[in-house]
């Protein structure tokens, strides 16, 4: 069988320190071997490159993405809630993200909530082979109480006069239990839920939006079925919660705390900072003046100066908390992986190196440690780190080929161009070699 031999790689593994002079051989979908020193024999089939020091890696995972937001890029501008679009078009824009986040070297990702079953659309599409893309968990609509403040305040209760868009509006353990019965018997991998206020153009306030017995139905469900469960989670009792319950993603966790860190430890949760989200936030409020008009993000209907000012001054504190204490979960031993809402106005699909690089720039932490929660924390969240997510003889090869060393340059990733080659499963997405 044709091989693949790469040679003379840097070789970042997902875990442990970066080796130089490294081959790597692929042998149908798997790594076979790595070695260093005698470049290895090969076969007249074998494809062989020498990639001169440049930078191997575990392909990355994604681990929150909404498939179908940016159609603002395509020059419609309406809300991002699944509305902004016939389903047909997202399914268009979904196959064109996910091939966008392949090409910046992603060759996983996990769903963060969609319209119209278009997760689900895309990754049958990619497992047909119709079009070329990442492994995908398909996620549900974000599940959600009647009345909490993406339901009522923020101009979408239109979606409960009969469409549906992005959100599925549910009340009592029964309907929670129902919907995550119906969407995960369609093949949903992950179940999302909102459970607190914040994270966006509205501050955070100290609730939970969900009852024990609502997310509790939701959790047990999924976990009896093999799905995962991920929480839009930015307020401190919306963490605690979750973390109590078993919900394997708490999102964002604006809000997170010593105690929060304690117990996310205890459940053993995964977070999803997605923190380049509120940064571009924070860069608005920062170029915002107030005398030209209202912020314009967010605001209740007929907000005036005065309340704007006062909620982008709330919404400054939850990202001066977030940047305290992130780091310090980070230290402490909670995993975190990679992933925003990418698709939003600012944060365009292709900008995922600009979250990798904030983390390292803003709160200070390595850059071979957000390498590995973007490789192998990804891949075990997806209950695959026994296959996917390190390099390592006998792993499935999902491999990229990095222009220049991410491990001291983390910005060499926000460049697409700079990610030469992308390997799935052993075969050539991308090659520009
Ligand atoms: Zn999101």
């Amino acid at each position: 069988m044709a091989r693949i031999v790469l040679t003379n790689a840097q070789l970042f593994d997902g875990q442990s320190a970066p080796r130089r002079g490294v081959h790597v051989v692929v042998s149908g979908r798997r790594i076979e071997s790595l070695s260093e020193g005698p470049v290895p024999e090969t076969g007249a089939d074998d494809r062989t490159h020498d990639l001169a020091g440049r930078t191997l890696m575990p392909g990355m995972v994604q681990g929150h993405f909404h498939s179908h937001f940016g159609a603002f890029g395509t020059g419609i501008s309406s809300p991002i809630l699944g509305l902004e679009a016939s389903p047909a078009y997202h399914g268009i824009l979904a196959a064109r993200n996910v091939q966008t986040a392949l090409n910046c070297g992603f060759t996983s990702i996990i769903g963060s909530s969609n319209a119209d079953g278009v997760d689900l659309a895309v990754k049958d599409a990619v497992g047909h082979g119709l079009i070329p893309g990442p492994r995908i968990l398909a996620c549900t609509r974000e599940f959600m109480t009647t009345g909490e403040q993406a339901d009522g305040n923020n101009s979408s209760w239109f979606m409960n006069l009969g469409n549906r868009g992005l959100t599925r509006t549910l009340d009592g353990a029964d309907q929670w239990r129902h919907a995550a019965r119906e969407e995960i018997g369609r093949g949903c991998d992950v179940v999302k839920v909102s459970s607190g206020q914040g994270h966006g153009a509205a501050p955070t306030v100290d609730e939970c939006y969900m009852t024990d017995a609502e997310l509790e139905a939701v959790v047990s469900v999924a976990h009896s079925r093999g799905a995962l469960v991920r929480s839009h989670c930015p307020t401190r009792p919306a963490i605690l919660q979750a973390a109590r319950l078993s919900v394997d993603i708490i999102d964002h966790a604006d809000r997170i705390d010593p105690e929060c860190i304690d117990e996310i430890l205890k459940a053993g949760s995964i977070v999803a900072p997605s923190m380049l989200f509120s940064f571009r936030l924070m860069q608005m409020i920062d170029n915002w003046d107030p005398a030209s008009g209202p912020f314009p993000m967010g605001g209740a209907a007929g907000e005036e100066g005065e309340d704007a000012q006062a909620r982008v001054r709330l919404m400054r504190e939850d990202w001066e908390h977030t940047c305290r204490y992130m780091p310090e979960a980070a230290a402490a031993g909670i995993k975190m992986i990679v992933g925003d809402d990418f698709g939003v106005p600012g944060m365009p699909h292709g900008d995922y190196g600009s979250e990798l690089e904030l983390y390292v720039k803003q709160l200070g932490v390595s850059a071979q440690e957000v390498l590995t929660w973007a490789t192998r924390n990804g891949a075990s969240l997806m209950g695959r780190g026994d296959e996917l997510g390190t390099v390592a003889p006998g792993k499935l090869a999902d491999l990229i080929v990095v222009e220049g060393d991410p491990l001291s340059d983390i910005t060499c990733l926000k460049d697409p161009a700079r990610v030469s080659a992308v390997i799935k499963n052993g075969e050539w997405l991308k090659d520009t070699l």
